[in-house]
């Protein structure tokens, strides 16, 4: 990649980040392109954002079309995008209100305050809630304290107060968490950024019992597996739960900025007015782009076709594995897919990247995989070659 840019991003950018040697100038579809015009299968989506590939033609028609209406106004004044967005949102969901921020920080900072101010009405002075150990929630302060990660946190204290920590997957720790200051569960239903660890079935069930049966605030974290990600509308439909707050942001807004916190019915009224704003939430232009996102993926044809490539990714990563002994433990939902691998898995990031082939590396030993959801079957087995002629190399 170009040498000046990378001298100008150090002077100019604050330096927050460890960026691969990657200039993107232009992208369409599953594909990215640098400066030189090589072109690059997506297999991240920017972060799990660009579900529908970039610069989808629905999504940049509809940019076009709002842009011309009406962009911001303020939550000052009613507008028809938002309402429309929250109705097709309730309506593949439960009953309830939605809040509307611009990222998946903020709708968890939303969860967090309702869950104060519920303890704070129920006369409780000091509320708890429980999160889990190897979580991602985000790194504004409150979201920052729910993700129970040192190398996230370490320097950032004093964190805020009220996080209680159990270990995933375990119900008895969680239980020996409860008291009557809890008032809310966080909970990624995989643990994406974590590894992509995913929640056993009969230890969410659990969780959401004990929640119905003290009345304790259930948040479950779909920023990253919301929106079809998982192969349905939303991953808690594969348990048998309902949110009581569902946190939604990444594929939202088709790659532009968008969070929601999705309340149930129940809690609508724990926030009034003025208890909670977002400047930017609600912004016209992207809740109308939003509704064509959902249009798009709310569609049962179009996740019956995730689920197949999911399939047809885990079958091919198996056998990459059988033959190279270097690859193990395929695992997530849909088009979320992570897998252990014995090489060093930031080297094989570095060697994909030069064959033109986006991955994302995790931890020492885990390779994470998010591709777009209209990626082809042709697409993901150009992928998985250049996976396997790297691994063959390292055999
Ligand atoms: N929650 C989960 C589960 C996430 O994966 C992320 C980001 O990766 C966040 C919250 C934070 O989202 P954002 O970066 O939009 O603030």
């Amino acid at each position: 990649m170009n040498k000046k840019i990378k001298l100008e991003y150090e002077k100019y950018i604050l330096n927050t980040y460890g960026r691969q040697d990657l200039f993107i100038s232009k992208a369409k579809g599953c594909y990215v392109f640098d400066e030189y015009n090589n072109k690059y299968l997506d297999f991240l989506s920017g972060l799990s954002v660009n579900s529908l590939g970039h610069c989808h033609p629905a999504v940049v028609s509809r940019i076009k079309k709002e842009a011309e209406i009406l962009m911001h106004t303020s939550n000052l004044y009613y507008t028809k995008n938002p309402l429309n967005l929250a109705k097709k949102i309730i309506a593949n969901s439960y009953k309830g209100r939605v809040f509307f921020c611009n990222s998946g920080t903020e709708a968890n900072e939303a969860a967090i305050k309702i869950l104060h101010k519920y303890g704070n009405k129920k006369g409780i002075k000091k509320p708890e809630i429980i999160s889990f150990y190897n979580s991602f929630h985000g790194r504004t302060l409150g979201s920052l304290s729910a993700t129970a990660q040192t190398k996230y946190q370490s320097g950032f204290e004093p964190l805020i107060s009220s996080f209680v920590y159990a270990n995933y997957n375990d119900i008895t720790d969680c239980e020996k968490k409860v008291n009557e200051n809890t008032v809310g569960v966080i909970i990624e239903l995989i643990q994406a950024e974590g590894g992509v660890i995913e929640a056993e079935k009969e230890f969410i069930n659990k969780v959401y019992k004990i929640c119905q049966e003290k009345e304790i605030i259930l948040v479950i974290d779909e920023v990253q597996t919301g929106i079809g990600k998982t192969g349905k509308k939303f991953c808690y439909m594969h348990y048998d739960i309902e949110p009581d707050i569902m946190t939604l942001a990444k594929a939202l807004g088709g790659g532009l900025p968008i969070g929601a916190a999705v309340v149930k019915e129940k809690y609508k009224d724990v926030l009034g007015p003025g208890m909670h704003a977002a400047t930017f939430g609600a912004n016209s232009l992207i809740t109308g782009v939003a509704e064509t996102v959902l249009e798009i993926i709310f569609n049962k044809k179009f996740l019956n076709e995730v689920n197949k490539k999911s399939e047809y990714l885990k079958a091919e990563l198996k056998e990459i594995g059988n033959t190279t002994g270097l690859i193990s433990n395929i695992r997530g939902k849909g088009l979320l897919i992570g897998f252990d691998i014995s090489i060093n898995n930031k080297q094989f990031v570095v060697d994909c990247l030069k064959n033109g082939l986006i991955i994302n590396a995790i931890g020492e030993k885990i390779i994470r995989l998010s591709p777009p959801l209209i990626i082809t079957e042709k697409e993901l087995k150009k992928g998985i070659e250049i996976m396997y002629k790297i691994l063959r190399v390292n055999k």
